[in-house]
């Protein structure tokens, strides 16, 4: 056994506990009895999940994790497991750690050698990613995007190739700003999701080609409003014509260089998301 092992063998636990993003159902009955039973609550903001506490009953003391204070204040958090308290970590909403501070105590925690045991439950983009209808079997997601118009356009056109289905987490102010740069920079025919209010009484899950979903969020102010997650499908290479993205060509390129052409197109195909055959005829043209 390492010293660490050794050493916190009588550590607490500290447990990554997932809230509800609106509906108060969604806590789970494991969630409800970790917050009630550990010695201690980390919260991103303590006022806001009193409110929480109060409507279930749960009377576990609360401190603050916030991302202001979580790296300093972390060793706190560390010595009251150190000294074998159990200690549940909670977000405003949803999974903490998902664009929500956690990330630096759950490493401190996991580096002492303490257990870490995640309590999972309501994620708004798993939310709207699972009810959304676009493809979900790969898919990445990107948090917030830069609140600058430049920034965010940059960002986009990192992701304009990008096969896997995209999901986004915007403010409800910029949501319009958002919409408009993902119709610019992907075109308006690319399919996408606005998932608003996800479990609460206004809950809307819409789903259009891009342009036309700008025009019907630009249309009603009701609709910039809210909690918003957008769920955009993923670059498909244009079938038939023979025209294939810079970055599949790149990539094609990459691995001609390495691998005989066969496997070449293959693993491009599977990295790019276009088709097998189309790289296989570019990839024997790229060879002679
Ligand atoms: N940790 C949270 C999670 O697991 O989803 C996310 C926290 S992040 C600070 C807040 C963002 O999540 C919001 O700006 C919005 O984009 C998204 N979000 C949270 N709740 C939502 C809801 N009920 N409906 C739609 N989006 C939501």
């Amino acid at each position: 056994m390492t010293v660490t092992a050794a050493a916190n063998s009588c550590a607490g636990t500290l447990y990554v506990v997932a809230t509800p993003i609106g509906n108060l159902e969604d806590l789970s009955a494991r969630a409800l009895r970790v917050l009630r039973e550990v010695a201690l609550i980390a919260a991103e903001d303590t006022r806001h999940s009193a409110r929480l506490m109060a409507h279930f009953g749960i009377s576990t003391p609360l401190m603050a994790c916030h991302e202001h204070n979580e790296r300093v204040e972390g060793g706190r958090f560390l010595e009251r497991l150190q000294a074998g308290a159990d200690v549940a970590l909670i977000s405003d909403a949803g999974t903490p750690l998902i664009s929500d501070p956690g990330y630096h105590l759950v490493r401190q925690v996991r580096a002492a050698g303490i257990r870490v045991v995640p309590v999972p439950g309501a994620c708004a983009l798993i939310a709207a990613l699972s009810a959304s209808g676009l493809p979900s079997d790969r898919f990445i997601f990107e948090g917030f995007l830069p609140a600058k118009a430049a920034g965010r356009r940059a960002r986009l056109e990192l992701l304009r190739e990008e096969p896997r289905t995209l999901i986004f987490y915007e403010a409800p102010h910029r949501i319009l700003e958002c919409l408009e740069d993902l119709e610019a920079v992907f075109g308006g025919e690319r399919a996408a999701v606005l998932g608003r209010e996800l479990t609460k009484t206004f809950e809307t899950l819409k789903g259009l080609p891009l342009g036309e979903l700008r025009a019907w969020v630009e249309a009603d102010a009701n609709q910039q409003r809210g909690e918003c997650v957008l769920v955009v499908a993923g670059w498909q290479a244009p079938v038939g014509d023979g025209l294939v993205g810079s970055e599949a060509l790149r990539v094609l390129d990459l691995l001609l260089a390495e691998l005989p052409l066969k496997r070449a197109a293959a693993l491009a195909a599977e990295i790019t998301g276009v088709r097998k055959n189309l790289l296989y005829q570019l990839a024997l043209e790229r060879k002679q």
